[in-house]
Protein backbone atom coordinates (compact mmCIF):
# COMPACT_ATOMS: atom_id res chain seq x y z
CA UNK A 1 0.00 0.00 0.00
CA UNK A 2 1.19 3.35 -0.79
CA UNK A 3 0.76 5.70 1.78
CA UNK A 4 0.34 10.13 0.80
CA UNK A 5 3.98 10.85 1.01
CA UNK A 6 4.39 14.61 -0.27
CA UNK A 7 8.04 16.20 -0.94
CA UNK A 8 7.36 19.23 0.19
CA UNK A 9 5.96 18.43 3.72
CA UNK A 10 9.26 16.07 3.76
CA UNK A 11 11.41 19.12 3.85
CA UNK A 12 9.47 20.45 6.31
CA UNK A 13 11.49 21.31 9.96
CA UNK A 14 9.83 17.93 12.14
CA UNK A 15 11.51 19.86 15.68
CA UNK A 16 9.84 23.49 14.87
CA UNK A 17 8.39 24.72 18.01
CA UNK A 18 4.26 24.92 17.63
CA UNK A 19 1.79 26.63 20.17
CA UNK A 20 -1.44 25.58 20.98
CA UNK A 21 -4.25 28.41 22.25
CA UNK A 22 -4.29 27.62 25.88
CA UNK A 23 -6.16 31.06 26.76
CA UNK A 24 -8.94 33.37 25.39
CA UNK A 25 -7.49 35.36 23.12
CA UNK A 26 -9.21 39.28 22.07
CA UNK A 27 -7.79 40.80 18.78
CA UNK A 28 -8.50 42.98 15.91
CA UNK A 29 -8.33 40.36 12.90
CA UNK A 30 -8.36 36.36 13.42
CA UNK A 31 -7.31 34.26 10.38
CA UNK A 32 -8.08 30.90 10.45
CA UNK A 33 -6.56 28.47 8.35
CA UNK A 34 -2.23 28.52 7.72
CA UNK A 35 -2.13 27.34 4.07
CA UNK A 36 -0.17 29.78 1.42
CA UNK A 37 -3.58 31.61 1.81
CA UNK A 38 -3.57 32.51 5.49
CA UNK A 39 0.07 32.93 5.94
CA UNK A 40 0.45 35.27 3.11
CA UNK A 41 -3.15 36.93 4.70
CA UNK A 42 -0.99 37.42 7.92
CA UNK A 43 2.13 38.73 6.40
CA UNK A 44 0.28 41.49 4.42
CA UNK A 45 -1.75 42.37 7.29
CA UNK A 46 0.79 42.93 9.59
CA UNK A 47 2.81 44.58 7.08
CA UNK A 48 0.24 47.51 5.72
CA UNK A 49 -2.04 47.61 8.97
CA UNK A 50 -1.56 47.95 12.47
CA UNK A 51 -4.09 45.68 13.43
CA UNK A 52 -3.46 42.96 16.16
CA UNK A 53 -3.71 39.31 14.21
CA UNK A 54 -4.36 35.54 15.46
CA UNK A 55 -4.35 32.65 13.12
CA UNK A 56 -5.51 29.52 14.11
CA UNK A 57 -4.78 26.13 11.96
CA UNK A 58 -6.42 22.88 13.44
CA UNK A 59 -2.88 20.98 12.41
CA UNK A 60 0.35 22.09 11.61
CA UNK A 61 0.90 25.15 8.87
CA UNK A 62 1.39 23.99 5.28
CA UNK A 63 0.22 21.27 5.80
CA UNK A 64 -3.10 21.29 3.66
CA UNK A 65 -3.75 21.82 -0.13
CA UNK A 66 -0.03 24.01 0.30
CA UNK A 67 1.84 20.76 1.03
CA UNK A 68 0.25 18.54 -1.18
CA UNK A 69 0.44 20.11 -4.22
CA UNK A 70 2.29 20.56 -7.45
CA UNK A 71 4.11 23.33 -6.24
CA UNK A 72 3.61 25.34 -9.87
CA UNK A 73 3.79 29.12 -10.40
CA UNK A 74 1.12 29.76 -12.63
CA UNK A 75 -1.14 33.05 -13.42
CA UNK A 76 -3.56 31.34 -15.50
CA UNK A 77 -7.73 30.28 -14.80
CA UNK A 78 -8.45 26.54 -14.93
CA UNK A 79 -11.61 28.02 -16.81
CA UNK A 80 -10.72 29.67 -20.59
CA UNK A 81 -10.18 33.55 -20.70
CA UNK A 82 -13.16 33.55 -22.88
CA UNK A 83 -15.78 32.13 -20.72
CA UNK A 84 -15.08 33.77 -18.11
CA UNK A 85 -15.10 37.49 -20.01
CA UNK A 86 -18.81 36.12 -21.00
CA UNK A 87 -19.67 36.20 -17.30
CA UNK A 88 -17.96 39.08 -16.25
CA UNK A 89 -16.72 41.43 -19.33
CA UNK A 90 -13.35 41.84 -20.68
CA UNK A 91 -11.89 44.85 -18.17
CA UNK A 92 -13.10 42.85 -15.35
CA UNK A 93 -11.41 39.64 -16.35
CA UNK A 94 -7.99 41.66 -17.42
CA UNK A 95 -7.96 43.14 -14.13
CA UNK A 96 -8.19 40.18 -12.23
CA UNK A 97 -5.67 38.31 -14.72
CA UNK A 98 -3.04 41.55 -14.46
CA UNK A 99 -3.68 40.97 -10.77
CA UNK A 100 -2.76 37.52 -10.23
CA UNK A 101 0.43 38.37 -12.57
CA UNK A 102 1.52 40.97 -10.55
CA UNK A 103 1.32 38.50 -7.50
CA UNK A 104 4.79 37.53 -8.92
CA UNK A 105 5.69 40.78 -7.10
CA UNK A 106 4.07 40.13 -4.17
CA UNK A 107 5.87 37.04 -4.32
CA UNK A 108 9.47 39.04 -4.61
CA UNK A 109 7.86 41.25 -1.97
CA UNK A 110 7.69 38.45 0.61
CA UNK A 111 11.12 37.11 -0.44
CA UNK A 112 12.65 40.19 0.42
CA UNK A 113 11.60 41.29 2.97
CA UNK A 114 11.89 37.81 5.14
CA UNK A 115 14.96 37.47 3.56
CA UNK A 116 14.43 33.75 1.98
CA UNK A 117 16.81 32.14 0.76
CA UNK A 118 14.60 28.62 0.40
CA UNK A 119 15.00 27.78 -3.85
CA UNK A 120 12.29 29.49 -6.37
CA UNK A 121 13.00 28.97 -9.79
CA UNK A 122 11.53 30.73 -12.94
CA UNK A 123 11.17 30.07 -16.61
CA UNK A 124 9.52 29.62 -19.93
CA UNK A 125 6.67 26.86 -18.94
CA UNK A 126 4.97 25.25 -21.74
CA UNK A 127 1.59 23.92 -22.76
CA UNK A 128 1.82 20.79 -25.36
CA UNK A 129 -1.11 21.22 -27.89
CA UNK A 130 -2.53 18.49 -30.18
CA UNK A 131 -6.14 19.30 -32.03
CA UNK A 132 -7.24 22.03 -33.77
CA UNK A 133 -10.01 23.06 -31.54
CA UNK A 134 -7.53 23.21 -28.67
CA UNK A 135 -5.26 25.68 -30.91
CA UNK A 136 -8.29 27.91 -31.90
CA UNK A 137 -9.42 28.29 -28.39
CA UNK A 138 -6.34 29.57 -26.80
CA UNK A 139 -5.83 31.58 -29.72
CA UNK A 140 -8.76 33.15 -29.08
CA UNK A 141 -8.06 33.80 -25.53
CA UNK A 142 -4.78 35.24 -26.63
CA UNK A 143 -7.22 37.53 -28.33
CA UNK A 144 -8.79 38.86 -25.67
CA UNK A 145 -6.35 38.90 -23.41
CA UNK A 146 -4.26 41.86 -26.05
CA UNK A 147 -7.93 43.43 -26.30
CA UNK A 148 -7.16 43.80 -22.74
CA UNK A 149 -4.22 45.02 -22.35
CA UNK A 150 -2.42 42.13 -21.35
CA UNK A 151 0.91 40.49 -22.19
CA UNK A 152 1.12 38.21 -25.13
CA UNK A 153 1.90 34.38 -24.63
CA UNK A 154 4.03 32.81 -27.05
CA UNK A 155 2.06 30.50 -29.62
CA UNK A 156 4.65 28.41 -31.91
CA UNK A 157 3.09 26.02 -34.27
CA UNK A 158 4.91 23.55 -36.76
CA UNK A 159 5.40 25.40 -39.64
CA UNK A 160 5.31 21.74 -41.70
CA UNK A 161 1.85 22.13 -40.79
CA UNK A 162 1.05 25.70 -42.03
CA UNK A 163 -1.18 24.41 -44.82
CA UNK A 164 -2.86 22.37 -42.69
CA UNK A 165 -3.96 25.52 -40.50
CA UNK A 166 -3.76 28.51 -43.19
CA UNK A 167 -7.56 29.11 -43.12
CA UNK A 168 -8.18 28.22 -38.98
CA UNK A 169 -4.95 31.41 -38.61
CA UNK A 170 -6.69 33.15 -40.70
CA UNK A 171 -8.22 35.82 -37.83
CA UNK A 172 -5.32 35.02 -35.40
CA UNK A 173 -2.67 36.90 -37.20
CA UNK A 174 0.46 38.36 -35.16
CA UNK A 175 -0.67 35.88 -32.43
CA UNK A 176 1.62 32.79 -33.43
CA UNK A 177 4.56 31.75 -35.27
CA UNK A 178 5.97 29.50 -37.04
CA UNK A 179 8.97 27.34 -36.03
CA UNK A 180 10.32 23.76 -36.85
CA UNK A 181 8.48 21.14 -35.26
CA UNK A 182 11.66 19.48 -33.49
CA UNK A 183 11.51 22.93 -32.03
CA UNK A 184 8.23 22.42 -30.36
CA UNK A 185 9.45 19.41 -29.28
CA UNK A 186 12.51 20.15 -27.83
CA UNK A 187 10.61 22.42 -25.70
CA UNK A 188 8.10 20.06 -24.49
CA UNK A 189 10.56 17.55 -23.87
CA UNK A 190 8.67 15.07 -25.54
CA UNK A 191 8.75 12.21 -28.42
CA UNK A 192 5.23 12.58 -29.09
CA UNK A 193 4.31 14.25 -32.60
CA UNK A 194 0.80 14.18 -31.67
CA UNK A 195 1.69 17.84 -29.79
CA UNK A 196 2.29 20.08 -32.87
CA UNK A 197 2.00 23.63 -30.96
CA UNK A 198 3.40 24.58 -28.02
CA UNK A 199 1.65 27.77 -25.42
CA UNK A 200 4.33 28.98 -23.35
CA UNK A 201 4.52 31.50 -20.86
CA UNK A 202 6.78 32.71 -17.18
CA UNK A 203 6.34 29.84 -14.91
CA UNK A 204 8.23 28.71 -11.89
CA UNK A 205 8.30 26.24 -9.42
CA UNK A 206 8.65 26.09 -5.62
CA UNK A 207 8.11 24.27 -2.08
CA UNK A 208 5.00 26.32 -1.10
CA UNK A 209 5.00 24.80 2.66
CA UNK A 210 8.39 25.56 2.86
CA UNK A 211 7.77 28.94 2.07
CA UNK A 212 4.95 28.94 4.56
CA UNK A 213 7.08 27.68 6.91
CA UNK A 214 9.46 30.41 6.51
CA UNK A 215 7.17 33.38 6.19
CA UNK A 216 5.70 32.34 9.44
CA UNK A 217 8.95 32.28 11.05
CA UNK A 218 9.64 35.36 10.11
CA UNK A 219 6.46 37.50 10.84
CA UNK A 220 6.56 35.72 14.31
CA UNK A 221 9.81 37.26 14.97
CA UNK A 222 9.49 40.45 13.19
CA UNK A 223 5.43 41.53 14.21
CA UNK A 224 5.90 39.31 18.00
CA UNK A 225 3.58 42.19 19.78
CA UNK A 226 1.11 42.05 17.34
CA UNK A 227 0.60 38.40 15.82
CA UNK A 228 0.10 35.21 17.49
CA UNK A 229 0.03 31.49 15.75
CA UNK A 230 -1.94 29.04 17.07
CA UNK A 231 -1.27 25.26 15.41
CA UNK A 232 -3.32 22.17 16.56
CA UNK A 233 -6.26 24.77 16.95
CA UNK A 234 -9.45 23.92 15.78
CA UNK A 235 -11.87 26.42 14.97
CA UNK A 236 -15.44 24.79 15.73
CA UNK A 237 -17.86 27.56 15.89
CA UNK A 238 -18.09 31.01 14.34
CA UNK A 239 -20.40 33.67 16.67
CA UNK A 240 -21.11 37.03 14.73
CA UNK A 241 -22.60 38.86 17.33
CA UNK A 242 -23.37 42.81 16.96
CA UNK A 243 -20.59 44.11 17.11
CA UNK A 244 -17.70 41.65 17.09
CA UNK A 245 -17.05 38.03 16.44
CA UNK A 246 -16.90 35.05 18.48
CA UNK A 247 -14.89 31.67 17.53
CA UNK A 248 -15.14 28.76 19.44
CA UNK A 249 -11.11 26.98 19.84
CA UNK A 250 -11.51 24.07 21.78
CA UNK A 251 -11.98 24.99 25.30
CA UNK A 252 -11.10 28.33 24.67
CA UNK A 253 -12.16 31.72 22.89
CA UNK A 254 -11.09 34.20 20.46
CA UNK A 255 -12.92 37.77 20.00
CA UNK A 256 -12.25 39.30 16.94
CA UNK A 257 -13.43 42.33 14.94
CA UNK A 258 -13.12 40.50 11.61
CA UNK A 259 -12.47 36.64 10.27
CA UNK A 260 -10.76 35.95 7.49
CA UNK A 261 -11.53 32.19 5.97
CA UNK A 262 -8.60 30.89 4.38
CA UNK A 263 -9.55 27.32 4.85
CA UNK A 264 -9.99 25.91 1.61
CA UNK A 265 -13.74 25.04 2.14
CA UNK A 266 -13.04 22.47 4.01
CA UNK A 267 -13.40 23.54 7.60
CA UNK A 268 -15.96 21.78 9.88
CA UNK A 269 -17.34 24.74 11.44
CA UNK A 270 -20.74 26.02 11.69
CA UNK A 271 -21.36 30.51 11.26
CA UNK A 272 -24.06 31.83 13.38
CA UNK A 273 -25.51 35.18 13.15
CA UNK A 274 -28.62 36.39 14.33
CA UNK A 275 -30.58 35.93 12.02
CA UNK A 276 -29.33 31.69 12.23
CA UNK A 277 -27.81 29.55 10.00
CA UNK A 278 -28.71 31.28 6.90
CA UNK A 279 -25.21 32.97 6.45
CA UNK A 280 -23.66 29.09 7.17
CA UNK A 281 -25.85 27.39 4.73
CA UNK A 282 -24.53 29.76 1.82
CA UNK A 283 -21.01 29.28 2.71
CA UNK A 284 -21.18 25.61 2.89
CA UNK A 285 -22.65 25.79 -0.68
CA UNK A 286 -19.82 27.51 -1.84
CA UNK A 287 -17.05 25.60 -2.82
CA UNK A 288 -16.78 21.31 -3.41
CA UNK A 289 -13.76 19.32 -3.49
CA UNK A 290 -11.88 17.23 -5.71
CA UNK A 291 -8.60 14.76 -4.66
CA UNK A 292 -5.76 15.28 -6.86
CA UNK A 293 -3.15 12.86 -7.33
CA UNK A 294 0.73 13.13 -7.94
CA UNK A 295 3.66 11.27 -8.10
CA UNK A 296 7.55 12.64 -7.91
CA UNK A 297 10.91 10.42 -8.35
CA UNK A 298 14.61 11.40 -8.14
CA UNK A 299 17.63 11.28 -10.34
CA UNK A 300 20.86 13.24 -10.83
CA UNK A 301 20.72 16.76 -11.46
CA UNK A 302 20.46 16.73 -15.17
CA UNK A 303 18.14 19.34 -16.82
CA UNK A 304 16.70 22.86 -16.03
CA UNK A 305 14.32 23.66 -13.82
CA UNK A 306 10.80 23.36 -15.97
CA UNK A 307 6.96 23.12 -15.80
CA UNK A 308 4.93 21.83 -18.62
CA UNK A 309 1.49 20.82 -19.33
CA UNK A 310 0.05 18.24 -22.19
CA UNK A 311 -3.79 18.46 -22.94
CA UNK A 312 -5.37 15.66 -23.78
CA UNK A 313 -7.27 15.20 -26.62
CA UNK A 314 -10.64 16.88 -25.60
CA UNK A 315 -11.15 20.64 -26.23
CA UNK A 316 -9.92 22.53 -22.84
CA UNK A 317 -13.38 22.98 -20.73
CA UNK A 318 -13.48 24.34 -17.14
CA UNK A 319 -12.04 20.89 -16.15
CA UNK A 320 -8.86 21.20 -18.10
CA UNK A 321 -7.71 17.57 -18.87
CA UNK A 322 -4.39 17.87 -19.20
CA UNK A 323 -1.08 15.37 -17.25
CA UNK A 324 1.51 17.95 -16.11
CA UNK A 325 5.09 17.95 -14.63
CA UNK A 326 7.62 19.40 -13.32
CA UNK A 327 10.86 18.93 -12.79
CA UNK A 328 13.58 21.32 -10.09
CA UNK A 329 16.75 21.03 -8.30
CA UNK A 330 15.83 18.93 -4.54
CA UNK A 331 17.38 17.95 -1.80
CA UNK A 332 15.96 14.74 -0.18
CA UNK A 333 18.39 14.77 2.50
CA UNK A 334 20.08 17.83 3.22
CA UNK A 335 22.65 19.57 0.57
CA UNK A 336 22.20 16.81 -2.00
CA UNK A 337 21.11 17.97 -4.63
CA UNK A 338 19.25 15.29 -7.07
CA UNK A 339 16.22 16.33 -10.26
CA UNK A 340 12.89 15.61 -8.59
CA UNK A 341 10.06 15.26 -11.41
CA UNK A 342 6.36 15.09 -10.34
CA UNK A 343 3.68 14.67 -12.53
CA UNK A 344 -0.02 15.20 -12.39
CA UNK A 345 -3.44 15.04 -13.36
CA UNK A 346 -5.90 12.79 -12.14
CA UNK A 347 -8.37 13.80 -10.06
CA UNK A 348 -11.64 12.60 -8.50
CA UNK A 349 -14.37 14.56 -7.40
CA UNK A 350 -15.03 14.44 -3.60
CA UNK A 351 -19.08 13.67 -2.49
CA UNK A 352 -18.39 13.81 0.76
CA UNK A 353 -16.38 16.77 2.73
CA UNK A 354 -15.63 14.15 5.51
CA UNK A 355 -14.43 11.14 2.59
CA UNK A 356 -11.07 12.73 2.42
CA UNK A 357 -8.52 12.00 4.89
CA UNK A 358 -4.66 12.89 4.70
CA UNK A 359 -4.28 9.10 5.24
CA UNK A 360 -5.93 7.85 2.37
CA UNK A 361 -4.38 5.26 0.05
CA UNK A 362 -2.82 6.56 -2.72
CA UNK A 363 -4.82 3.80 -5.79
CA UNK A 364 -2.24 1.56 -7.36
CA UNK A 365 -4.49 2.61 -10.68
CA UNK A 366 -2.81 6.21 -10.30
CA UNK A 367 0.42 4.85 -10.56
CA UNK A 368 -0.32 2.92 -13.54
CA UNK A 369 -2.00 6.03 -14.92
CA UNK A 370 0.96 8.40 -14.21
CA UNK A 371 3.30 5.67 -15.60
CA UNK A 372 1.85 5.61 -19.18
CA UNK A 373 1.70 9.31 -19.36
CA UNK A 374 5.44 9.23 -18.28
CA UNK A 375 5.94 6.65 -20.53
CA UNK A 376 4.52 7.86 -23.56
CA UNK A 377 5.18 11.73 -22.86
CA UNK A 378 8.17 12.83 -21.35
CA UNK A 379 11.06 11.82 -23.46
CA UNK A 380 13.52 11.58 -20.47
CA UNK A 381 11.21 8.64 -18.94
CA UNK A 382 11.63 6.91 -22.18
CA UNK A 383 12.10 2.99 -21.27
CA UNK A 384 11.96 2.60 -17.52
CA UNK A 385 9.09 2.62 -15.30
CA UNK A 386 10.05 5.45 -12.66
CA UNK A 387 10.79 4.37 -8.91
CA UNK A 388 8.49 6.66 -6.97
CA UNK A 389 10.09 8.24 -3.95
CA UNK A 390 6.95 10.21 -3.41
CA UNK A 391 3.11 9.52 -3.95
CA UNK A 392 0.55 12.13 -2.76
CA UNK A 393 -3.02 13.64 -2.90
CA UNK A 394 -4.65 16.56 -1.50
CA UNK A 395 -7.58 18.37 -1.98
CA UNK A 396 -8.59 21.28 -4.27
CA UNK A 397 -11.62 23.51 -3.24
CA UNK A 398 -13.64 24.24 -6.83
CA UNK A 399 -16.18 27.51 -6.13
CA UNK A 400 -18.93 26.82 -8.74
CA UNK A 401 -17.71 29.84 -11.53
CA UNK A 402 -13.92 28.49 -10.80
CA UNK A 403 -13.05 31.96 -9.54
CA UNK A 404 -11.33 32.40 -6.30
CA UNK A 405 -13.63 34.57 -3.45
CA UNK A 406 -11.81 37.54 -2.16
CA UNK A 407 -12.97 40.03 -0.01
CA UNK A 408 -15.66 40.55 2.18
CA UNK A 409 -19.29 38.51 2.37
CA UNK A 410 -21.93 41.01 0.80
CA UNK A 411 -24.12 40.48 3.75
CA UNK A 412 -21.84 40.21 7.12
CA UNK A 413 -18.14 41.93 5.64
CA UNK A 414 -16.98 41.35 9.32
CA UNK A 415 -16.36 38.02 7.56
CA UNK A 416 -13.72 38.31 4.69
CA UNK A 417 -12.51 35.64 2.64
CA UNK A 418 -9.42 34.29 0.37
CA UNK A 419 -10.83 30.95 -0.55
CA UNK A 420 -11.08 28.83 -3.55
CA UNK A 421 -8.39 27.29 -5.03
CA UNK A 422 -9.67 26.32 -8.25
CA UNK A 423 -6.61 24.24 -9.07
CA UNK A 424 -4.06 27.31 -9.11
CA UNK A 425 -3.85 28.54 -6.12
CA UNK A 426 -0.06 29.93 -5.09
CA UNK A 427 -0.23 33.67 -6.93
CA UNK A 428 -4.44 34.20 -6.22
CA UNK A 429 -3.60 33.07 -2.55
CA UNK A 430 -1.22 36.16 -2.42
CA UNK A 431 -3.04 38.06 -4.73
CA UNK A 432 -6.00 37.67 -2.26
CA UNK A 433 -3.66 38.11 0.81
CA UNK A 434 -2.96 41.68 -0.46
CA UNK A 435 -6.45 42.57 -1.40
CA UNK A 436 -7.82 41.51 2.05
CA UNK A 437 -5.14 44.03 3.59
CA UNK A 438 -6.31 46.43 1.17
CA UNK A 439 -9.90 45.88 2.37
CA UNK A 440 -8.88 45.85 6.22
CA UNK A 441 -7.58 49.54 5.49
CA UNK A 442 -10.95 50.43 4.01
CA UNK A 443 -9.03 51.03 0.78
CA UNK A 444 -11.51 52.26 -2.23
CA UNK A 445 -11.93 48.75 -4.09
CA UNK A 446 -13.13 48.61 -7.82
CA UNK A 447 -15.61 45.61 -8.55
CA UNK A 448 -13.62 42.84 -9.20
CA UNK A 449 -14.02 39.35 -10.66
CA UNK A 450 -12.95 38.05 -7.65
CA UNK A 451 -15.85 39.43 -5.29
CA UNK A 452 -18.13 37.46 -2.81
CA UNK A 453 -21.19 37.19 -4.46
CA UNK A 454 -25.03 36.29 -2.94
C1 LIG B 1 -2.45 17.92 -5.96
C2 LIG B 1 -2.56 19.41 -6.02
C3 LIG B 1 -1.78 20.09 -6.95
C4 LIG B 1 -1.84 21.47 -7.01
N1 LIG B 1 -0.98 22.13 -7.82
C5 LIG B 1 -0.92 23.48 -7.82
C6 LIG B 1 0.06 24.16 -8.56
O1 LIG B 1 0.90 23.56 -9.19
N2 LIG B 1 0.04 25.51 -8.55
C7 LIG B 1 -0.87 26.23 -7.84
O2 LIG B 1 -0.85 27.46 -7.88
N3 LIG B 1 -1.78 25.59 -7.08
C8 LIG B 1 -1.82 24.25 -7.04
N4 LIG B 1 -2.72 23.60 -6.24
C9 LIG B 1 -3.61 24.40 -5.43
C10 LIG B 1 -2.87 25.04 -4.27
O3 LIG B 1 -2.08 24.10 -3.61
C11 LIG B 1 -3.87 25.60 -3.30
O4 LIG B 1 -4.73 26.51 -3.97
C12 LIG B 1 -3.24 26.36 -2.19
O5 LIG B 1 -2.19 25.67 -1.58
C13 LIG B 1 -4.35 26.57 -1.19
O6 LIG B 1 -3.85 27.19 -0.10
P1 LIG B 1 -4.85 27.52 1.05
O7 LIG B 1 -4.07 28.24 2.05
O8 LIG B 1 -6.05 28.20 0.48
O9 LIG B 1 -5.39 26.11 1.55
P2 LIG B 1 -4.70 24.99 2.46
O10 LIG B 1 -3.26 24.90 2.20
O11 LIG B 1 -5.52 23.77 2.30
O12 LIG B 1 -4.86 25.59 3.90
C14 LIG B 1 -6.10 25.61 4.56
C15 LIG B 1 -5.81 25.46 6.04
O13 LIG B 1 -6.99 25.68 6.75
C16 LIG B 1 -6.93 24.88 7.92
N5 LIG B 1 -8.30 24.74 8.45
C17 LIG B 1 -9.38 24.27 7.80
N6 LIG B 1 -10.43 24.25 8.63
C18 LIG B 1 -10.01 24.73 9.81
C19 LIG B 1 -10.65 24.91 11.07
N7 LIG B 1 -11.95 24.61 11.27
N8 LIG B 1 -9.93 25.42 12.09
C20 LIG B 1 -8.62 25.74 11.91
N9 LIG B 1 -7.96 25.54 10.74
C21 LIG B 1 -8.66 25.04 9.72
C22 LIG B 1 -6.32 23.57 7.41
O14 LIG B 1 -5.73 22.83 8.44
C23 LIG B 1 -5.30 24.07 6.40
O15 LIG B 1 -3.99 24.16 6.91
C24 LIG B 1 -2.71 22.20 -6.15
C25 LIG B 1 -3.48 21.53 -5.21
C26 LIG B 1 -3.41 20.14 -5.13
C27 LIG B 1 -4.22 19.45 -4.10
Amino acid sequence: MRENRSPWIHQLDVHRQTKRIDTDVLTDVVIVGGGIAGIATAFFLLKYTNKNVVLCDRDKIGHGATGHNAGQIVSYFERPFKDLVSEFGLDMVARAQRDVENAWQLLDEIYTDAGLDIPVSRFEGHMGIRTKEQLTAYLEDMKLRVAGGLNKEIMRIAIELSDVYQDTLASFAGLYEYVPHEEILHRLETDSKAFFASLSFQKGVTNSALFVQEVALYIQQKYGDRFSLFEHTNVSKVVLKATSILLDVGEHTVSAEKVVLCTNGFESFSIFTEEGLELNKRFHARVYGQVAYMSGYTGPVAHPPTAISYLKEDVPGPEANYNYLTRRPFEVEKDVKHDLVCVGGPTVPLYEENAYKDSNEYPESVVEELDTFLETTYKYAHGRSPQYKFTWHGLMGYTKNYVRMIGPDPTHSQVLYNLGCNGVGILPSLCGAKKISDHVLGKEIPPSMFDVRE
